[in-house]
This record gives C-alpha cells, structure tokens and sequence, in this order.
C-alpha cells in the first residue's frame, strides 16, 4: 500500500450530503383552518413517509375528520400548506387531487347495492379509465384478472357475483376499500373503518389494510383502541385542532396528556386513582375477558366517587373503556403505587373485580402476582378481601 495516498476524514471538512428529494408522501405545515374564527385546526404540523400505515386517534371535535378534508381539498386551510409527494395541493380542486392519486373512504360504504361486487369493482376500474380512454385500453382478460385479484385481496371471491346488497356490513367495507384500491391511489385515507363491525369483521379488517399498506401509504382514522392496537405501527394523537403526540400505541397510553384529554378535565381523577382503575382493568383482562360485569364494577366506583350525572357518566364509561387498555403488566403498574394505603386500595377494587363473577385459573394466577407485587401483612389481605366482597354484596344485583 506504500506510495497510495489515502483518502483521509478530516473531521474539520465533515462530507455533508446532498439535500435529499423529499419521500414524504404527506407533509402538512402549520396548517390553520378557521370557521368563523374558531379554529378546528390550529397550527397542525404532520408528515408522513411513503409506504407508511399511520393511525390517527382523538376525542371528538379534535379535528380528525377536517384532517381528511384538508387533505383531499374539501377544505381550504385558512393558513398553512400541505403537501402530497412534493406537490403543494392549494393549487388543486378537490376533483383533481384525487386524480393525483389520494383515494378517501368515508364512514358510510358508498357501493352500489344493486350490482355485483364484481360489478361494483369493474366499475371503480374502468372510471380511472374514462379519463384516458384510448391510452389506457386493456384487454378484457388481463381486466379480469385484476378485478379477480381485487376480489382475492379484499377476500370476496366467493360473493364476487351476488348483488352487494346481501353482503354484510363489514363485507361492503371491505368491497369499498377495493373499489378505492382499484384507483390505484398512492394514499389510502380511511375514516373508521370498523365502526360496527363484528370483532371478526374488525380483526379481518385489519389484515386487509395490513396488507394494503405493504403497496400503499395509509392513513387510517380510528377510536376502537384494540383495533388501533392490532394494526398501528405509529399513532399520532390529535386535540384541540394540533398533534398532541406521536408515538407506538404503548408510548401514547402511558403518555399522561393523552391520559388527560381521553378522560376530560371535568372529571377529577387523579393520576393516582387512574393508576388503581389501570391496575384492576389489567386484572380484569387477565383472562382476556373483560367481561361487562367487571366494567360494570369498575365504573361504579368511578361514579359513586364523583358523582357525575347519567350522561356524563355515560361518555366518561366510553371513553374509560378505550382507556382501560390490557396488556400492561402489573409489574410495571404496580411499583408506580406510592402510598400503603394506595396498595391497599388497589387490592381491594382489583379483588372486587375478579370477584364480580367466578374467579378462573387465569384470574388466581394474576391475583397471586398482584399479592406478591403489594407485599402486603396476610392480615391486612384478609381484611381487605372481606369488605371487597361485602362491597359487592352491599351493591347487591
Ligand atoms: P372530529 O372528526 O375529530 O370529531 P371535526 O374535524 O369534525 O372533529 O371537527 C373539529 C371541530 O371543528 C369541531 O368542534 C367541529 O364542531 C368544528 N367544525 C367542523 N366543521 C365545521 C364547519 N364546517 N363549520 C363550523 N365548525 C366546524
Ligand atoms: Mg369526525
């Protein structure tokens, strides 16, 4: 190697790269949207590489659904730009950003009801067409094997040729998520797309997006947090018109303002009573169901505690239910209790709720996990577990 100079790194002259072409599929700057004054979004920065499956959650009036509108150019930011692969969408209408190639599914299936899914989707693929006629003919077979492929995908093969209007709920999903695939959008925006469905349906559901997501950028909008659960990579959180956070669905159920905005500020729960709620839901998700009489449990020690009115009850039962997230290990819940008492007062509404119906193997198992996290005196369990059943016996029902 004598006589072969050597490149060398001099860290005074670092090779600094070349600007690199953006890949974001979405890039959303400071975007403001005003309605007379009040601002459903307010300053929002999001972006969003290609390929990407990205979920969006938020309390109602966060501004999700503005986020789409946005987005597809129904509606105009007040303030601010968006961005789609590069390409600054305030120039376009809102027929015109579809055609660049954002395909958006509404709540609602919008399918026609009368014709075949194999109709439905022959439709969807020759309307991309209409718009170059000449250029983009086909020949009749390889249109067939697409639609038939599509048929595969979105796993209606076997109904391809009865008419949609006999197809279930989740089944019309799923064909309209086909018939926006069969446009073949780089950018899939999907609003709630297992509102109703079946735990079946729902799980199928996210496969489907699961593996359109390896062909496509997805933006999925969603509150049903097992769902969000099964198929998010990478959830960002919206209120208050802004991105409250961003993270893995873990980071943003421990993140304390997500917490905070799910739960409301009328209601005042402290982050040691939500840590107590947290640790008797994990108890009651042991067996991996959570049954209705031991929410029921759960959420009548959050009302006689504050004492909220019926409806507020009502939304506050909601919004704890996507709350009462499984899955966390007591492990972690447990060492967070600071006080005896709070030990004490967690293994009494923890033994209440695996009490309000037949405790099974899988309960004793967690419960004796418990036990040995609290490190209570036998005495003080003992006691403890009598006043939680005479609590239970007291409530009668
Ligand atoms: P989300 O979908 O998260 O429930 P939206 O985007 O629908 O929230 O709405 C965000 C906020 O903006 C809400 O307070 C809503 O009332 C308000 N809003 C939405 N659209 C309009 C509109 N066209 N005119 C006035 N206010 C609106
Ligand atoms: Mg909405």
């Amino acid at each position: 190697m004598v006589g072969i100079a050597h490149p060398t790194h001099s860290p005074i002259h670092p090779v600094t790269p070349p600007p690199l072409m953006s890949t974001k599929v979405l890039d959303i700057q400071n975007v403001t949207v005003s309605f007379d004054g009040f601002k459903a979004l307010s300053n929002l920065n999001f972006s969003m590489d290609e390929g990407e499956l990205r979920v969006i959650i938020g309390p109602n009036g966060a501004g999700k659904t503005t986020f789409l509108d946005v987005i597809t150019g129904k509606t105009k930011p007040t303030e601010g730009v968006t961005y789609f692969k590069g390409q600054d969408l305030r120039k376009y209408k809102e027929h015109e950003i579809a055609r660049l190639g954002i395909g958006r599914k509404f709540q609602t299936p919008r399918v026609y009801l009368n014709l075949t899914p194999r109709e439905n989707l022959d439709l969807s693929c020759n309307r991309t067409k209409t718009i170059f006629p000449t250029l983009f003919k086909k020949p009749p077979t390889a249109e067939k094997r697409t639609v038939g492929g599509l048929l595969e995908t979105i796993g209606l093969d076997h109904k391809a040729d009865i008419p949609a209007a006999l197809l279930s709920h989740g089944e019309k999903q799923w064909l309209e998520i086909g018939m926006l695939v069969a446009q073949s959008p780089d950018l899939l925006l999907v609003d709630e797309p297992v509102a109703g469905l079946t735990d079946e349906e729902t799980e199928q559901t996210g496969n489907l997006l699961m593996s359109l997501a390896e062909s496509h950028s997805i933006v999925v909008i969603e509150h049903d947090m097992e769902f969000v659960r099964q198929i998010a990579r990478q959830v960002t959180v919206l209120h208050q018109g802004t991105v409250l956070c961003e993270g893995t669905m873990d980071q943003i159920q421990n993140d304390p303002k997500v917490i905070e905005v799910y739960l409301g500020k009328e209601t005042s729960l402290t982050p040691e009573q939500m840590l107590l709620l947290r640790i008797a839901a994990t108890m009651a998700w042991a067996d991996d169901n959570f049954a209705d009489v031991q929410q029921q449990v759960i959420l009548d020690r959050l009302s006689r505690k504050f004492a909220h009115a019926p409806e507020e009850q009502a939304s506050l039962r909601e919004d704890l239910k996507d709350l009462l997230a499984k899955d966390i290990p007591l492990e972690e819940l447990v060492p967070q209790l600071t006080t005896p008492a709070q030990r004490e007062q967690a293994l009494m509404l923890s033994y209440e709720v695996i009490s309000s119906n037949q405790i099974n193997e899988t309960e004793a198992i967690i419960y004796q996990t418990l036990l040995n996290l609290l490190d209570l005196p036998p005495d003080t369990v003992r006691r403890l577990e009598a006043a939680a059943l005479e609590e239970l016996a007291v409530r009668g029902d």
